[in-house]
């Protein structure tokens, strides 16, 4: 009997022929029916990879037989068998675009100079902690802004990015200059776009940097809706979005109606690339699901 899954994980360690391992990446997915995304660095890999459970413990037994891929953490789940279109396997200057591939420092054990990984329970001992002394934790969001409308941890502070490129001017605004002396946690889905974050926060002078360990993935699975997360979780796959129980709280609103909604849909107009919450009302006609304020492109 077939199973799918999909399996997540990223590793930074240098590399000095991601072509090569490009390559070898590509021929084993290949091999073992494995389709998603990959992408290679001089600083790591990150992939997100589906198939068959038994194909998929088979790939990760090989890639972890090269030394600097060896002690990645892996996190599964579960899988339709139709959750990535193709096999994607590239090489570039980052396996996370922040557009600073000489910033990032890397060496056997991971990112240079990062912030302080947290584990989920370490992360409640550090709030209360700091609530003792009067301190306040500030959560900062390291994701693409929009993420943040279906979900995010209470009160966290979530800069103004599109994407991930735009992190380094909004670091350098001043926006953020007060921070720099608070104890700083950042967070994303699976805790890679905060390796690199982290250290950019260090590098500009923030001086007590954190991470979560994981991501809000690793965080939901141990506190589900009953910690200080709120709402969904934004996945780049199909399913578009994730609950961590059904006590989920809806904080995101239909851009035409406000109804509650955790479901990004793409504009009608096909010229239109926004993603925007529609309620399943205003979704289903080509109508009402189009920009209201006009499209932009
Ligand atoms: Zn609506
Ligand atoms: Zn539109």
């Amino acid at each position: 009997m077939s199973m799918n899954k999909i399996v997540l994980f990223y590793g930074f360690t240098p590399l000095s022929d991601p072509e090569a391992i490009k390559l070898w990446q590509r021929a084993l997915c290949e091999k073992l029916n494995l389709k998603g995304r990959i992408i290679i660095s001089k600083d790591g890999i990150n992939a997100t990879v589906g198939g068959d459970i038994k194909d998929l413990k088979q790939y990760l037994k090989t890639t972890r037989e090269y030394a600097g891929f060896r002690n990645m953490d892996i996190k599964w789940s579960d899988g339709t068998g139709d959750d990535f279109p193709r096999l994607s396997v590239k090489a570039r200057d980052e396996i996370v675009s922040f557009g600073a591939p000489g910033e990032l420092k890397v060496d056997e054990n991971g990112v240079v100079g990062g912030g302080t990984h947290l584990k989920p329970e370490e992360l409640h001992e550090l709030v209360a902690a700091k609530e003792s002394n009067g301190e306040e934790v500030v959560f900062f969001d390291g994701r693409n802004a929009f993420e943040a409308q279906i979900g995010k941890f209470k009160n966290a502070i979530v800069p103004d990015v599109d994407t991930t490129h735009d992190f380094i001017k909004e670091l350098d605004s001043g926006k953020y200059d007060d921070l720099k002396d608070k104890p700083v946690v950042t967070y994303c889905t699976g805790g890679i776009r905060c390796e690199v974050l982290s250290s950019l926060m260090v590098n500009r002078g923030f001086k007590e940097v954190y991470q979560m360990d994981g991501g809000i993935v690793r965080y939901g699975e141990t506190f589900k809706d009953k910690g200080l997360w709120e709402g969904s979780l934004y996945v780049f796959d199909k399913r578009m979005h994730m609950e961590f129980s059904d006590e989920a709280k809806e904080v995101g609103h239909c851009i035409r109606c406000n109804k509650p909604s955790n479901k990004f849909e793409n504009c009608s107009n096909p010229s239109c690339r926004n993603l925007n919450l529609y309620c399943e009302e205003c979704a289903s006609a080509p109508e009402t699901l189009q920009c209201p304020q006009g499209c932009t492109d």
